[in-house]
């Protein structure tokens, strides 16, 4: 299925008007006007086609207390387009439908069989087939998975999974019909992040997120800053601890090592010598248990030197925490602040953190995010 290009796709400020109304909406025009420096006649202009294309609707009135006819609101329905956001993991796959707004409507998950390739994709198919059957109509579905992704969607190396180059986007594409965009779960996660999440209307922020990896994602000057290195995973091999354990590449004490789940179970496992779960890690340290307490405080401080060092370097307005593993930041927020402490010049401004729920649908959300700035805003749009 391909849609067919809207007039106004070739118009920058159109998009810029779209983009307003979609996270800001309900919202005047002139709000909409103020914000983009648009005189009333050129927002108008602007704004015919995408309501005439049914984008944007006009809804409620807005007296402004003057004397003067009521203006209309503009905003979009939510409901008028859905997607579906998959998480890919090395054992399962989580999807949900979002609709414009990125807010989950259905959820399901499935198991993977193994993680040979035609078993992974024959799964996800499914999986999206199973959605795309509850929903009125698919837009468009987004895949975000741990690795390194190229432009045209083909997975060139995923270490969960074992891959180097799948073809994913073409084989899901080819299975369901539908039109797929495979790019890093990071990428993904904070562009979710800079529409709808912690960083909407910031220009400049950092995502981090911990679980079972560390994950780094930067926004600058409004946009996600991505090269062809973007789900190498750079930043998770950022050295925390000169005398940590040594990571699956050979450094020691990187980020990895010291903040990665698998890290925090493998520290308090050697030292309660019985196999500690991460979440079970967090909940004795919660419960005061000395051992955990220092381990989970260990990775709390070593999480505060990364924001630390993230915020010396990109100057950023907000460091947003998130990812499976966030649980982390409530748990071992005095030794973060430590961290920070540490790396931090005591006169610098204080940093903003903005702490996510943690909730796996996040990363699927943050799939959708992509099919839907690629699908519905996206110049490339191919009819
Ligand atoms: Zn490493």
């Amino acid at each position: 299925m391909r849609l067919s290009t809207p007039r106004w796709v070739s118009e920058g400020t159109a998009l810029d008007v779209a983009v307003q109304v979609l996270i800001n909406g309900p919202i005047s025009r002139a709000d909409i006007a103020r914000r983009l420096h648009l005189s009333a006649g050129t927002l108008t202009r602007l704004t015919q086609p995408l309501l005439e294309t049914g984008l944007l609707v006009e809804v409620g009135e807005l007296v402004s207390g003057q004397v003067g006819r009521p203006s209309r609101l503009l905003d979009v329905v939510p409901t008028s387009r859905h997607f579906i956001g998959i998480k890919l993991t090395g054992d399962h796959a989580l999807g949900v439908i979002t609709d414009l707004r990125a807010n989950v409507v259905r959820s399901e998950r499935a198991d993977l069989d193994g993680r040979e390739p035609p078993a992974v994709i024959a799964t996800v198919a499914r999986l999206i087939t199973t959605l795309a059957a509850s929903a009125p109509a698919i837009t468009a579905v987004g895949v975000g998975i741990g690795g390194l992704v190229g432009s045209g969607g083909t997975v060139i190396s995923a270490p969960f999974l074992g891959w180097p180059d799948v073809d994913l986007a073409a084989a899901l594409e080819a299975e369901t019909g539908l039109p797929v965009l495979v790019a890093n779960d990071v990428t993904a996660f904070t562009e979710y992040e800079r529409w709808f999440g912690g960083g909407r209307n910031l220009d400049r922020f950092a995502v981090i997120t911990v679980g079972a990896g560390v994950g780094y994602g930067l926004v600058a000057g409004g946009e996600v800053v991505e090269s062809e290195d973007s789900g190498l995973g750079l930043v998770g091999h950022w050295l925390l601890d000169p005398f940590g354990p040594l990571c699956a590449e050979g450094h020691r004490g990187c980020a990895q090592t010291v903040l990665a789940s698998a890290g925090v179970s493998a520290a308090l496992s050697g030292a309660l010598g019985r196999e500690i779960g991460y979440d079970e890690a967090l909940t004795l340290a919660e419960h005061g248990e000395p051992s955990a307490r220092s381990v989970v405080d260990g990775a709390g401080r070593g999480l505060g030197q990364l924001v630390a060092a993230v915020a010396n370097l990109t100057m950023p307005q907000a460091v947003i925490l998130g990812g499976e593993g966030v649980r982390l930041a409530s748990v071992a927020g005095p030794a973060i602040q430590a961290g920070i402490a540490e790396h931090r010049n005591p006169r610098a401004t204080p940093i903003e953190l903005v702490t996510t729920s943690g909730d796996d649908s996040e990363w699927c959300r943050g799939a959708a995010v992509l099919a839907l700035v690629a699908h519905v805003l996206g110049p490339e749009e191919k009819s």
